[in-house]
Parts: structure tokens; C-alpha cells; sequence
């Protein structure tokens, strides 16, 4: 079984580049998060060959998955860095990335939080507030900087044909700015000299499967900006769909690349893509802590949960889950599930999966994204290690150490 070029099963074995999971688990503890930044470096180089022709650049979407150790693979192949929070350009300068190839987004910037971007020189401001101007350009005159780079979010009302939880374009959402909000701030600009109002942002959502919704929203888009010659930049935010399934076949970005490469002629080409990058280079390890017959069903209750991946809580969303080491050709259905006190805290439903027994270890596939970036610790459970494979594919680090219920206390009075 295949599920790309780093992580396949071997045998019985599943395999992380040259190393068998099973051997890093023993030693790290379940549950456990194991990324191949080698997956991750081919998944960047991959993007960035695709939009060449369009002469993209590439800011990583750090909300996906911000661990330290993927940032700086991703900023040392080039890459910009796409932040929601103050918290996340922190992270993002900590990883070696230039302040100018940071691009700050989000709904709700805190005045500090944009204030303190605009005196580290953070490179872009994608705004969705028109007092967002205000603050952006205050920020700048008490600072003597000249000239913030603003895109303007725009909202185009088109639907993305996704999951509605991870959907951001359509009419009623709370991300962006209407065509006529747009027009006002650019008919207004000359009111925020300490600005250059000069992009356009559009993100109409995550795991886009259906090229054509994004089409129209650049072409709405364009529209929209053509009688702004000022407006030199369009940011085409992330959105590119993973495979979650092994045999699943997956739209190709070059036709994509083919379809809106027309529209951006002439355009400076910014994207914001996370999931497409650390998705399928990541997994999630847990250890069968016990089985049980309940109505006729078959329960495997692991020691991971909605406190590590809450993306099937969330969003119903599917991982396929492998065992480390199979040890039968026997397949149940079976209901995979987490020690969390929640009746959503289920991984699996009814899934024909492998047969398993106390103490054998599984992965969940397809968990670098959205998956520790999501971790909490709901029911005081400390959140798990991370550990990554080196880009040369035959060494393996801790990056991240397991929580302790010391980490969690400490905060505490
Ligand atoms: C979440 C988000 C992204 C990244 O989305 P992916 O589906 O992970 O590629 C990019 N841009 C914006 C504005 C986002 O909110």
C-alpha cells in the first residue's frame, strides 16, 4: 500500500522514508505525531513547479502546522510564511523567515497584534476590515514606515463546493470584503498615505476539488480590479485539495495552473497553500488500549483522540488507519475511538480495517495537517511529541516533546 513517495507499507511494515515506524514509536511513546520533511520539501517543490509559469511565490500557511522544525524546511527552501496571529509571525521569524515574506491575514487582528507586525516590517497585510486600514497606517506613520503592502480580502460569493466548515467564499461567511466595501477603500486609499493598497486576496476555502469555483472567483475578481491599475498583486490564498484515501485520485494543479494562468497575466502571483504541503507527510501513532464488543459492534479504544485530531469531530472528516506492523490478513469493521469523554471522539466509524488486538499500534493517516495545529487539552490530557524524519529520509529527531501535566499546571495559580 502506497500512500505517497515517503510513506508506504513495506511488506507488513509501514515504512516513513527508510525508517520502519514501529522502531520510532517503541522509543517515543504513543500517542505520537512523525512527519517526513523530505514528503514535505517534495510537496513545496511540487506546488512550486506547477505555478511556475505563473511565477507564484509561495507563503506557507503556518496555521496547518506551525511545529518548528517543518517552518524552518519550508522557509529554507524559499518559502514565505502565511500568518494568522501575532503568535504565528512570532513563530515565523523563529523559524529564519524575513519579516518582509510574511504575510499577515486573518478576520480579527488585535490593533497590538498589527501594530507590533508593522514595526517588524511583516511584508503584506491582507486586510478584511476597513478600520484594519486605519490601524495598519497609524501603526506606519508612528513608526516612520513608509508604504505597508495592503491586499484587500476579498469576499466573491461564490461557493466552494467543499465542506461548509472549511468553506470561507460564499455570500454570509465572515471572511473578507464585499465588491462595493472593496471599491470604497481603494476610492479612499489616498486617506492612508502610509500605505500602499496595491493586492487583492482571495481564499474561497480548504480541500478544493472543483477548479471551477475558483476560476470564477478570480474571474469576479478581475473584474473587480480592473479599474484599479494600482492593484498589482493577486493573492490566490491555499485551498489545494489532499488525498485522505491511498487510492484516491487528486485534481491535477497543472490543469488548474492551465485554467487561471489567462486571468493572472500581467499579476504579481501570491498563494497561501498548508494543507497541500504537510497533509499526507504526517501521522498520527496510537496504541490499542482495549477492545470491545458493544451492540453487535466492535470497539478499538486507542490512546489517541479528539484532543490530538479533531478534524473527524469536526468536520466528519475520514483518515484511513493503518497498523505499524500487520500481523493478520483478517479484516473487521470496526468502530476506532478515544478515551476522551465526548461521544464525537471517534476516529473511525464502521471502517473495514485490520483486525487488532490490545496493544497493537496503529497509524492515522494523513494527520500533518490540521492535526497538532488543532491539538488541545481537553480533559487535561497533554498534548502528544512530535518527532520528523530528516530530509535526507534515513534519521529521525524528537522536535517537539510530549506534554507533561507539569506543563499544564504551571500556568496555574
Ligand atoms: C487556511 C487558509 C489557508 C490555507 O488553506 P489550506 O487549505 O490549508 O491550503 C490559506 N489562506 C487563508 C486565508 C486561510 O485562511
Amino acid at each position: 500500500m502506497v500512500f505517497n513517495s515517503s510513506i508506504r507499507v513495506v511488506d507488513t511494515r509501514l515504512m516513513i522514508d527508510d525508517l520502519p515506524v514501529d522502531a520510532i514509536a517503541r522509543e517515543l511513546e504513543t500517542p505520537l505525531y512523525l512527519y517526513s520533511l523530505k514528503r514535505i520539501q517534495e510537496n513545496y517543490r511540487r506546488l512550486k513547479a506547477a505555478f511556475e509559469s505563473v511565477g507564484a511565490r509561495i507563503h506557507y500557511s503556518a496555521k496547518a502546522n506551525s511545529n518548528a522544525a517543518i517552518l524552518r524546511t519550508l522557509v529554507d527552501e524559499g518559502a514565505g510564511i502565511d500568518a494568522v496571529s501575532g503568535g504565528e509571525i512570532a513563530r515565523a521569524l523563529h523559524a529564519g523567515a524575513a519579516a518582509q515574506d510574511i504575510v499577515f491575514a486573518g478576520v480579527g487582528k488585535t490593533a497590538a497584534e498589527i501594530a507590533s507586525a508593522v514595526e517588524r516590517g511583516v511584508g503584506w497585510f491582507n486586510v478584511e476590515n476597513e478600520l484594519e486600514l486605519q490601524y495598519i497606517n497609524e501603526a506606519a506613520s508612528s513608526i516612520g514606515r513608509e508604504k505597508a503592502q495592503v491586499a484587500l480580502r476579498f469576499n466573491p460569493e461564490v461557493s466552494a463546493n467543499t465542506h461548509p466548515h472549511i468553506s470561507t467564499g460564499h455570500g454570509g461567511a465572515k471572511f473578507g470584503l464585499t465588491a462595493g466595501a472593496i471599491g470604497d477603500a481603494l476610492e479612499q486609499s489616498e486617506r492612508f498615505p502610509c500605505l500602499s493598497v496595491c493586492g487583492i486576496h482571495v481564499h474561497i476555502g480548504s480541500q478544493l476539488a472543483d477548479s471551477a469555483a475558483t476560476v470564477q472567483a478570480l474571474a469576479k475578481t478581475k473584474q473587480l480590479i480592473i479599474p484599479y491599475p494600482e492593484i498589482h498583486t493577486i493573492n490566490l490564498g491555499g485551498g489545494f485539495p489532499v488525498a485522505y484515501r491511498h487510492d484516491q485520485p487528486i485534481p491535477s494543479l497543472e490543469n488548474l495552473v492551465n485554467r487561471i494562468a489567462p486571468h493572472l497575466h500581467g499579476y504579481q502571483v501570491l498563494l497561501e497553500p498548508g494543507r497541500a504541503i504537510v497533509a499526507d507527510a504526517g501521522i498520527l501513532v496510537a496504541t490499542v488500549l482495549y477492545v470491545k464488543e458493544l451492540a453487535g459492534k466492535t470497539f478499538y479504544i486507542v490512546d489517541a483522540s479528539m484532543t490530538e485530531l479533531i478534524r473527524p469531530a469536526l468536520y466528519g472528516a475520514q483518515h484511513e488507519i493503518v497498523p505499524l506492523v500487520q500481523s493478520n490478513d483478517e479484516r473487521v469493521l470496526a468502530q476506532v475511538v478515544g478515551p476522551v469523554c465526548e461521544s464525537t471522539d471517534v476516529l473511525a466509524i464502521d471502517r473495514e480495517m485490520a483486525r487488532l488486538q490490545v496493544g497493537d499500534q496503529v497509524a492515522i493517516m494523513t494527520a500533518g495537517a490540521y492535526g497538532m495545529a488543532m491539538a488541545s487539552n481537553y480533559n487535561s490530557r497533554a498534548r502528544p511529541a512530535e518527532a520528523v524524519v530528516a530530509v535526507a529520509g534515513d534519521s529521525w529527531s524528537l522536535s517537539r516533546r510530549r506534554e507533561t501535566i507539569e506543563d499544564l499546571l504551571r500556568l496555574e495559580a
